[in-house]
């Protein structure tokens, strides 16, 4: 497979999950809800998050707000991947992405979706909309208070 091919298909992928956002809405009740928001773009998102009840697991992910389409689809993504993950395999899959994102892993080292933003990294004006949502969930299973923002 070309450089070439592998690009349009990640655009594929990321333009799914902007038409199509897995996640999207709100949870009754959440065990954690965060804000987060990135002003050099603008992005805004907030998570509400549910866990089982061991509550080491995320049992339940959703995201809402509106933000550009990098931001959108890596909430949608990130939405999507940590559902039925235990807290602590999300906390080193948030460390991946943040790599993955900085250049300090390659796409292989990683799997699913979220591969399809390796591309982001190339466009440092837009790594922060592709983290927001990570560093948002971060600070959500931290108890930080307050808004996160990307600065
Ligand atoms: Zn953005």
């Amino acid at each position: 497979m070309n450089f070439a091919v592998l690009d349009s298909l990640y655009k594929e992928v990321i333009l799914e999950h902007q038409k199509d956002p897995r996640n999207f809405g709100h949870l009754d009740n959440p065990d954690f809800q965060k804000e987060g928001f990135n002003p050099l773009c603008g992005d805004r998102v907030t998570i509400d998050l549910k866990l089982d009840e061991t509550k080491e697991k995320v049992s339940q992910c959703r995201f809402h707000g509106e933000g550009c389409s990098i931001c959108m689809a890596s909430a949608s993504m990130m939405a999507e991947e940590i559902e039925g993950l235990q807290v602590v395999d999300i906390k080193k899959l948030i460390q991946d992405f943040r790599d993955l994102m900085q250049g300090k892993k390659s796409p292989e080292e990683l799997e699913g979706d979220i591969v399809a933003l390796s591309g982001v990294k190339n466009f440092p004006v837009r790594i922060k909309c592709a983290l927001l949502s990570w560093v948002t969930l971060k600070d959500a299973l931290e108890h930080s208070d307050g808004t996160t923002r990307t600065e």
